[in-house]
């Protein structure tokens, strides 16, 4: 992943770059992401750090070294790893490398996943997985499908396989203001967690943050929230209080104005 910043107009970049995909405008460097393919040179060449690479490749046995440096946390904490994203799971075949290693590390595990995967991704690595954080957005399969662009069918089937399977599990809702935020779409959430999902030890509902528009900027890409403004506190607080009727360990938390 890529952020142009503080582009000093040095022009290292473009002569390094293979591909002839950065371009110096007036307003900065711009990079053409179709023909990118990554490679990192021009990062490397640039004299202010304008270019950066966000995230590094790590080896199984990189990754467990730098886990265990916090070994020391876990057991006073009684904390763990969580194996989040982005989607975990489009990575499972690292995963099925990682998570018998740290459980032989003897440390708590998590994945954090939005359920749109096949459901024998997910159970090949279930013997490693102590929690799963699991994303329940919206019940309404048509609405689920025009807003996130996926069935919800596999996600719910994916849940109830889960919980079936003894799989503690917290369900994360992003309340996002003209997505997911109203009472009845709430309340079909929590209707489902309580007939399908025994094993559910707590519900978040997360309140919408803007905190992801610089990344938008950065990639080029265009951020569809811009003018949605932030939850109030009784509007999370009434959603809140339809929630934790269905299912007590509700909770809420996240930004509000
Ligand atoms: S990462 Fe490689 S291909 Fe992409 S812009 Fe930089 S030098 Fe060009």
């Amino acid at each position: 992943m890529w952020y142009a910043v503080r582009c000093l107009g040095a022009q290292d970049c473009l002569n390094t770059c293979p591909e002839k995909a950065l371009l110096l405008t007036p307003g900065g460097m711009e990079i053409d992401r179709q023909r990118c393919t990554l490679c990192g040179r021009c990062a490397k060449a640039c004299p202010a750090g304008a270019l950066e690479i966000i995230g590094r490749p790590f080896t199984s046995d990189e990754l467990l070294a730098e886990l265990l440096k916090d070994s020391v946390f876990y057991e006073t904490s009684g904390g763990g790893v969580t194996f989040s994203g982005g989607e975990p799971l489009m990575q499972a075949d690292f995963l099925t490398q990682m998570l018998p290693r740290c459980k032989k590390a003897g440390m708590h595990t998590a994945l954090d996943t939005s359920g749109a995967v096949a459901w024998e991704r997910l159970e090949a690595i279930l013997p490693w997985v102590d929690l799963v954080l699991f994303d329940l957005k919206i019940m309404d399969r048509e609405r689920h499908k025009r807003v996130t662009g996926v069935s919800n069918e596999i996600i719910l089937k994916n849940a109830g396989l889960l919980s079936a399977q003894r799989i503690p599990m917290w369900i994360r809702t992003p309340v996002i203001p003209g997505y997911t935020d109203e009472v009845e779409n709430i309340r079909a959430i929590g209707a489902f967690i309580r007939e399908a999902l025994p094993t559910v030890r707590r519900w978040d509902l997360l309140a919408y943050t803007n905190l992801g528009r610089p990344k938008y900027q950065r990639l080029d890409r265009p951020y569809l929230l811009e003018k949605t403004p932030l939850l109030t506190p009784g509007e999370m607080e009434s959603l809140h209080q339809a929630a934790v009727e269905l299912v007590p360990e509700a909770v809420w938390s996240g930004a509000t104005r």
